[in-house]
């Protein structure tokens, strides 16, 4: 951003120096224009011509004029050119519609001409070069004509660096690809302003016509070529952020990773996934503002509400340029500083599941381009969102019991080990094992059927996670037994643990739901377990004795001693 005052300091130096040049100029290499006064006038409507058809590399418009403005200087001399130049400018600038924000760009690259101009031309006149000078002038003194445009050209690129240095304080890679093409667009152009004006000298007016009929179709073939190595370029980079996404396992690393790259390659103020729920409505799945992680608590949108909305319904990615073009559209929440919109679905095997809406505060700052490649990233993101959630959906599977969905036995004894890694690198100080086992439940089964034996289990198994919570981890270690890991708790606070667990069980009688006893009351079942109690370091050693010893304690100490009670481990 450039500041307030360096902007009217612009405006003043402007005021200033401009004025002062022109007429500086104007007496010291006076204009040769008499009785050329249509001739000036046709160069100025090529002049306008040229400037109003840029090229636009990354973003920043590069319009290639200086091969006119060459051929202006010789023909009529510095002073004409340089107020072709200023047209040129002004052109320019209308074309590419300015922001208001950025008007100051005016009389700062107006007097970047002047004096690119001015000094050039000075170089010129001092070692002896003549303008409107005949076809023999020009053999005569060629190599300081060829110097001319050339010096002209890398005094307007070091005005360009040290402005960039100056005004905006940027240091970033001057060598960049705006500077690559405009090099060499201008190294392709300025033999066109040479023939322009041997030609001129030659046939007159009738040569602008033969020069510039080439000259737009050379630009038109710039243009396309620089659009087709734009998007080859955002191809290999979807292609990138493809692979990247592939490799990611969780479903919200996927989308971390998605937003990150979708606004590095992009400019994205705001960006927000939705989610497209029981082929219902819209729900905000994830919304950065301005870089910021915001609240997902918006109102969902119908099918064909709001931009989004709209997007869903005819599953086509929509492209607004500015807020006059979507106001109309949108229900519900959009922030008011938002002008250019990409809407794009988020499409798996045919079938909308998402929408994506990328926005940004400037005007026109998305291309068709863009659409398509933010498309093809959008299937990417669908494909690796899909595969995360499978793979965390078969992760789940295979840590979990089906019929209690506590933990189960494998994942129990992998983090086992673990807890035992960090009690010996003294992450951990203590580890307290709790292992216990249903009471006759071979007669529970008996009795009542397995499948009451089954709802026992489950029932048990959500008792037990409430009573433990956050202190430690719930498993189904076998048939009827359970264990649970209490890191950094001592035995004691482990032994009480158990004692309550115990008599919750006794206390409560389990209801069956699917047995009814009759007249449609449920079956009640009680039960009790026996608890064995076990605490690293001091019980054991290593993973396996601590679930050996707990196990001993439970069938010495508990199941031997009468059942229904909690024994700790004795050496
Ligand atoms: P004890 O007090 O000695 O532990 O007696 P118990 O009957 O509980 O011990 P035992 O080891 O002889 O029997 C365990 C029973 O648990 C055997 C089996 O029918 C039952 N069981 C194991 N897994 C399941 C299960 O998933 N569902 C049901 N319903 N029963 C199971
Ligand atoms: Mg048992
Ligand atoms: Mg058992």
């Amino acid at each position: 951003m450039v500041g307030k005052t360096k902007k009217r300091i612009i405006w003043l130096i402007w005021l200033l120096g401009f004025p002062l040049g022109l007429w500086f100029t104007y007496h010291l290499y006076p204009p040769q224009f008499t009785g050329k006064g249509i001739d000036i006038l046709v160069y100025l409507l090529l002049t306008a011509f040229v400037a109003a058809t840029p090229m636009v590399i990354n973003g920043s418009p590069i319009f290639l004029i200086q091969w006119v403005s060459w051929a202006a200087f010789l023909t009529f001399g510095l002073f004409v050119e340089l107020m072709m130049a200023q047209l040129a400018l002004i052109i320019l600038f209308i074309r590419i519609k300015l922001p208001r924000n950025d008007y100051f760009r005016l009389p700062l690259n107006s007097l970047m001409f002047f004096l690119v101009s001015l000094l050039s031309g000075i170089f010129y006149y001092t070692f002896g070069g003549k303008t409107g000078l005949s076809l023999i002038d020009v053999k005569q003194t060629f190599w300081l004509v060829v110097t001319y445009p050339v010096l002209n050209y890398f005094l307007n690129q070091l005005i360009i660096i040290f402005l960039n240095f100056a005004i905006y304080n940027n240091t970033k890679n001057i060598f960049g690809k705006d500077f690559i093409w405009e090099t060499v667009t201008t190294l392709i152009t300025f033999p066109i302003g040479f023939v322009l004006y041997i030609l001129y000298t030659e046939v007159g007016l009738v040569s602008l016509l033969f020069v510039g009929v080439p000259f737009a179709s050379l630009s038109i073939i710039l243009n396309l070529y620089y659009s087709s190595d734009k998007i080859n370029g955002y191809l290999q980079t979807a292609t990138d952020i493809g692979h990247q996404l592939a490799e990611k396992l969780i479903v919200n690393e996927v989308i971390d990773l998605f937003i990150e790259k979708i606004t590095e390659m992009l400019t994205v103020d705001y960006a927000y996934i939705l989610d497209i729920v029981d082929d219902k409505e819209l729900q905000l799945l994830r919304c950065i503002e301005k870089g910021e992680e915001k609240s997902t608590d918006i109102r969902p949108l119908k099918k064909n509400e709001g931009i989004s909305g709209l997007v869903w319904d005819k599953g086509e990615a929509m492209l607004f340029h500015s807020k006059k073009e979507w106001k109309h559209i949108v229900k519900g929440y959009m922030p008011d500083t938002i002008e250019s919109v990409i809407c794009v679905p988020i499409v798996r095997n045919n079938k909308a599941v998402g929408v994506l809406l990328l926005a940004s505060t400037q005007k026109r700052a998305y291309e068709k381009s863009q659409l398509m490649i933010v498309d093809i990233l959008c299937s990417h993101f669908a494909i690796a969102i899909e595969n995360a959630r499978y793979y965390e959906e078969t992760k789940e599977k295979s840590e979990r019991c089906a019929l209690t969905k506590l933990f189960n036995y494998r994942y129990f004894e992998n983090l086992l080990s673990n807890e035992f890694k960090r009690l010996q690198t003294f992450q951990r100080e203590k580890l307290s094992l709790i292992i216990l086992d249903i009471d006759h439940f071979k007669s529970v089964n008996d009795t009542y059927g397995h499948q009451s034996g089954n709802e026992i289990l489950s029932q048990l198994a959500d008792q037990l996670a409430d009573l433990i919570g956050d202190r430690g981890t719930v498993a189904r270690y076998g048939g009827e037994e359970f264990v649970i890991l209490l890191p950094n708790v001592a035995k004691e606070e482990a032994l009480q643990t158990a004692e309550v667990i115990r008599q919750t069980i006794a206390d409560h009688p389990f209801i069956l739901t699917q047995q009814m006893e009759w007249e449609g009351i449920p079956l009640q079942v009680n039960i009790t377990a026996s608890i064995g109690v076990a605490t690293a370091p001091m019980d054991a050693e290593d993973s396996l004795g601590l679930i050996r010893h707990a196990d001993r304690a439970l069938y010495v100490g508990a199941k031997r001693a009468g059942r229904n009670r909690v024994a700790e481990y004795v050496k």
